[in-house]
């Protein structure tokens, strides 16, 4: 890779905050201490116009050399204590810089004082250099270690993401957090057509999983979005596997905006990767358990029917009925929160226990119009039984 240049920035703010609970994170919060990202991925979605990176995206690396102040001063601010994650799609916090930077060794400390609960998605083995932080941040309010890796052989991370962590260094670097209590798991993203999105490749892939004990497996296809980051792939798989141009140019010929390929293509995927993550016995969604005691209640429950629909859907399920409760619950939640935000007395702890009451009176049966999840959903909320991604029972 070619030496990075870095650009220093001070921020006035660390912390993103959305109002809603993000379920592919089962988090509340995030930051990025860097912008762009020197693994240089060929697929990276940072490099589409709509990101406004300047430079050379694997080059010119803008660093957030206050981050850690600015995080310690927004986490003494919020009213809400719900987990903080770290990864984007426009770069990763445990990139090269990161090596001489150390800024997120400080942003740890930070989290650990705070006691908030964390998660960090890289495709960096440089993360084991803060397992003794990351690892009390895990007693003190959990931690979660997730790696991006959707293949098992080392030469199409060469190929793809020259920069990242060989498969070898992330596999040993999820059995470190593995082996110091954290939880740990897997977005396979992007899975790459005909060739990392075989039977062949999902099976190597599911293989290397179960072997590290991922508590979850998230799957992803690769988007394209036209312009910078279409081209720059195009010119890679041209390089590597020029055979294959032609069916990507059609495969992603419609030139969507997401940068999605065509729909019948991503739906059979999804399809055939969930059963085969269901096969090998593995969650394709952030585990209930390890949310669970992070997450306000209230955000708990959201997170918990968003991902029962994908859950299900992957399954063949019929979800309709499900959905519609899970649309009743948001709007009610989204409402409750802009009240809430506008009481500035009012706590968490208080807006917990009014929904325990709803729970308790029966008024959230009225809310869900769904007598039979409104039972399940009181097991979790009062009983506080947790939902088994796996085998979809309570335990
Ligand atoms: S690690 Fe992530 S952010 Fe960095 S280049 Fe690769 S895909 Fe982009």
């Amino acid at each position: 890779m070619a030496d990075v240049r870095t650009h220093e920035r001070q921020v006035k703010a660390a912390l993103r905050k959305a109002s809603l609970a993000e379920p592919f994170f089962a988090s509340r919060y995030s930051f990025s201490p860097y912008m762009a990202c020197g693994h240089g991925c060929a697929y990276c979605d940072g490099r589409a116009e709509r990101y406004w990176v300047e430079g050379e995206f694997d080059r010119d690396i803008v660093v957030r050399t206050n981050i850690a102040d600015r995080l310690d001063h927004d986490l003494s601010r919020v009213r809400e204590r719900a987990p903080v994650s770290v990864g984007s799609g426009i770069s990763d916090a445990y990139q090269p810089a990161e090596a001489r930077c150390g800024l997120m060794r400080q942003a740890a400390e930070v989290l650990l004082r705070h006691r908030f609960p964390a998660s960090v998605l890289t495709k960096s083995s440089l993360v084991c250099r803060d397992l003794d932080l990351w690892h009390e941040v895990n007693a003190a309010g959990g931690f979660t270690l997730s790696i991006s890796l959707a293949f098992a052989d080392d030469e199409t991370r060469r190929i793809f993401e020259p920069g990242a962590s060989t498969v070898e260094d992330r596999v040993a670097a999820l059995r470190a957090f593995k082996a110091a209590g954290c939880g740990i798991g897997v977005y396979a993203m992007p899975l790459l057509p005909w060739i990392t999105d075989t039977p062949e490749g999902l099976a190597g892939l599911l293989d290397l999983c179960r072997g590290v004990g991922a508590d979850f497996v998230i799957p992803g296809g690769l988007t394209l979005r036209p312009g910078r980051q279409k081209d720059f792939f195009l010119e890679r798989l041209r390089t590597a596997f020029p055979n294959l141009v032609p069916r990507y140019r059609e495969l992603y010929g419609e030139d969507r905006k997401s940068g999605s390929c065509r729909p019948d293509y991503g739906r059979e995927l999804s399809a055939r990767f969930a059963r085969a993550v269901e096969a090998a016995g593995l969650a394709t969604q952030i585990p209930h358990r390890l949310y669970r005691d992070r997450l306000p209640l209230y955000d708990e429950l959201y997170v918990l029917l968003c991902h029962m629909v994908e859950i299900y859907e992957g399954r063949g399920t019929e979800t309709d009925r499900l959905r519609a409760a899970l649309a009743r619950y948001r709007s009610w939640l989204f409402e409750r929160k802009r009240t809430f935000n506008r009481r500035r007395s009012e706590t968490q702890e208080a807006l917990e226990d009014e929904l325990r009451g709803d729970f308790a009176s029966g008024r959230i049966d009225g809310l869900l119009d769904n007598p039979k999840l409104a039972c399940f959903l009181g097991e979790v909320a009062i009983g506080r039984r947790v939902f088994d991604y796996v085998s979809l029972k309570l335990t």
